[in-house]
């Protein structure tokens, strides 16, 4: 079993390091560079996305002939890694949520005319995006068979009526993927449709405070009230919404957790100069069995982490939807954020719940990470569900 890089993965990784040290740290640590929801500038982000395009380490996760850099969801690991070592990284190299979700699927299910249409101007970082699917209670949550919002067919359009919630980047996305119910069939009663910014018949309710930092756009609630959309607008076929969420999710929460033990390893990073210096009752705290326990424990779990999320993502480049190791990379990743970030603050003492350093960003951040793109519990139970059937089998090496 070989567990190193390609050359070429290998060589990104090493350049997206270097990039994000030399453009992206620097702002990082400069407050003046921050938007009201504690996220990169938009102006700035623009010069250094085009810096990033012009290295040649723009849309690693994007086909050559759309612009991107045509890696597979290994070599996808290998690099969103090193892009998340910042707060503002990701971003900054088109490989940040929701975009490189959507970007994903749009690749993978549009038709070239949708491609062009909906697909290209997100690569090419000319507009933004959101995917569309939670509803407030009593409609869709974890369980997509509670929607609500319903797209009702008149000839060759469907017209829209419903609630959302919870729409990340709603407030700056022009193309939007919607999730709504077409049929009351339990298995094919959802479809998917794509829809602009610019069309009437719906709007943004209010952007959702939310305790941590945000994406750009936010966290949006959205009414539809007669939205129209032209059945050539349709992802897939009419039924197959559930198919295309679960295409999109398998390789958006693997993302996620790519771009969390970035940020895990990071935590690690910030507070590795403090404990080496700090002086505690005669010795450094680097020194202290205790502090070694929590250091060691954490790095171990970021290790046991990047495991379960490389060998999620060979099974899916394999072909396989990898719904088991999606979930148990999922599962860990989200918990392991919150013990890399939670034990750099502990050892950091005071400074570490400062804002001196984004310790205290990625400690109000990693709390989502066991909610968003199902929570955890969910994903616990699709594995049980998978043990009950499969048995011994569930272990299995092949
Ligand atoms: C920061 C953030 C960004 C988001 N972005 C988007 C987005 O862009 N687009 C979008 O469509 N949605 C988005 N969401 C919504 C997200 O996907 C949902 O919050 C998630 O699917 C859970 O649904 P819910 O909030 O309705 O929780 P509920 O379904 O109401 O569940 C509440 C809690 O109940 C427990 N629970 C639920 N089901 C089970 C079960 N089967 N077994 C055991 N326990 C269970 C879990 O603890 C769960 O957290 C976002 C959410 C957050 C927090």
């Amino acid at each position: 079993m070989d567990f190193t890089l390609p050359a070429e993965v290998e060589e990104t990784r090493r350049k997206i390091r270097e990039f994000v040290a030399a453009e992206v740290l620097p702002l990082e640590s400069d407050p003046a560079s921050y938007d009201d929801h504690e996220n990169i500038r938009l102006d700035l982000l623009d010069e250094v996305r085009a810096k990033a395009r012009a290295a040649g380490l723009w849309a690693p996760q994007m086909p050559v002939e759309r612009g991107g850099l045509g890696f597979s969801t290994v070599g996808m690991a290998g690099v969103y890694e090193e892009a998340a070592r910042s707060i503002f990284g990701p971003v900054c190299f088109n490989c940040a949520a929701p975009d490189d979700g959507n970007m994903f699927v749009l690749n993978r299910v549009a038709s070239e005319a949708q491609k062009e249409r909906w697909l290209q101007p997100v690569v090419d970082g000319k507009v933004r995006s959101s995917f569309v699917m939670t509803e407030p209670a009593p409609g869709a949550g974890s369980d997509p068979g509670l929607m609500r919002t319903t797209a009702e067919r008149k000839g060759d359009r469907w017209i829209v009526t419903g609630r959302k919630w919870f729409i990340t980047g709603a407030e700056t996305a022009q193309h939007f993927i919607l999730i709504a119910r077409t049929s009351d069939d339990p298995r094919k009663g959802l479809s998917a449709f794509l829809f602009d910014r610019d069309q009437p018949g719906w709007e943004i309710v209010r952007r959702i405070p939310i305790m941590g930092p945000e994406e750009h756009g936010g966290h949006c609630e959205l009414s539809f009230d007669g939205l129209e959309i032209p059945d050539e607008n349709r992802l897939m076929e009419v039924g197959d919404g559930l198919k295309l969420t679960q295409i999109r999710l398998g390789t958006a929460r693997l993302t996620h957790c790519m771009r969390w033990l970035g940020m895990a390893k990071r935590a690690l990073e910030i507070c590795q100069p403090y404990v080496a210096e700090r002086d505690s009752f005669g010795i450094k705290l680097a020194d202290r069995e205790s502090v070694q326990n929590q250091l060691g424990e954490a790095a171990m779990a970021i290790e046991i982490g990047r495991l379960l999320t490389m060998k999620a993502a060979a099974k899916l480049d394999s072909g396989d939807f990898a719904r088991k190791e999606v979930s148990m990379a999922k599962i860990q990743v989200a918990d392991v954020l919150h013990k890399a970030v939670d034990t750099a603050i502990q050892l950091m003492g005071a400074k570490g719940y400062s804002t001196d350093t984004p310790l205290e960003w990625m400690y109000r951040y990693a709390r989502q990470a066991r909610l968003v793109d199902g929570a955890s519990e969910v994903h616990k139970m699709v594995l049980a569900r998978f043990l009950m059937k499969e048995g011994g089998d569930f272990w299995s090496w092949s």
